[in-house]
């Protein structure tokens, strides 16, 4: 499994870059920003993408995917809970003084338990209300690897008081989709430093 984990734009997102070692084929999760360097990624391992996939409508983690589905054909993914959050990207970008990264059309709706591929690697959706409503996360059993947005941090989980998020949700959502997952499994959060599921079972204060 090719795994290039590059943070983009002023916020840092964790854009993913998972490709198939022996088809090249490869999907981009939330390219938000620099869609130059992922491009860059994506041509140092002469992958094809396949799959462009947004864990939840915030700026930071899809402001990129209109230019990086122009540049490579792969259609958009997104669950249709965060299709009205996505409409006030203008809003978003007046918020954090960032420019409107314009309209983005969805391909299509990724639901619960969906599953996205790229050659051999499939990863399953998990849908993880809370943060946004449409926040979902990617699950690699093979692999062992979670995707998990801003759903669940080191240390820490996303955060609830912006349109649309729940506190309730969130925390149902990590102890029914995310706490079930095995100990071993790598956590690629929506921003700073990976972790394990074991690693926050014992530490993260908001899931004692
Ligand atoms: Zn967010």
């Amino acid at each position: 499994m090719i795994h290039e984990i590059l943070p983009v734009g002023p916020l840092q997102c964790n854009c993913s870059i998972i490709g198939d070692e022996s088809t090249r084929e490869a999907m981009v999760i939330d390219p938000g920003d620099d869609i130059a360097d992922v491009q860059a990624l994506i041509g140092k391992h002469s992958l094809q993408v396949k799959q462009i996939v947004i864990t939840h409508a915030h700026i930071d983690h899809v402001g990129g995917a209109m230019k990086l589905r122009a540049a490579t054909g792969a259609p958009i993914l997104i669950n249709e809970n965060d299709y009205a959050l996505l409409k006030l990207l203008d809003v978003q970008a007046a918020w954090l003084g960032m420019q409107d990264p314009g309209k983005v059309d969805v391909d299509h709706s990724l639901r619960e338990l969906d599953k996205v591929q790229a050659g051999s690697l499939t990863a399953k959706v998990l849908h993880t209300p809370g943060h946004t409503e449409g926040s979902i996360c990617l699950h690699f059993p093979a692999e062992q690897k979670l995707i998990a947005g801003d759903t669940l941090f080191a240390g820490s989980i996303g955060r609830t008081d912006l349109p649309g998020g729940s506190f309730d949700k969130i925390i149902r959502s990590l102890r029914d989709k995310l706490l079930v997952l095995p100990d071993e499994t790598v956590v690629v959060p929506g921003h700073g430093r990976l972790t394990t599921i074991g690693e926050e079972r014992e530490h993260n204060p908001f899931l004692k």
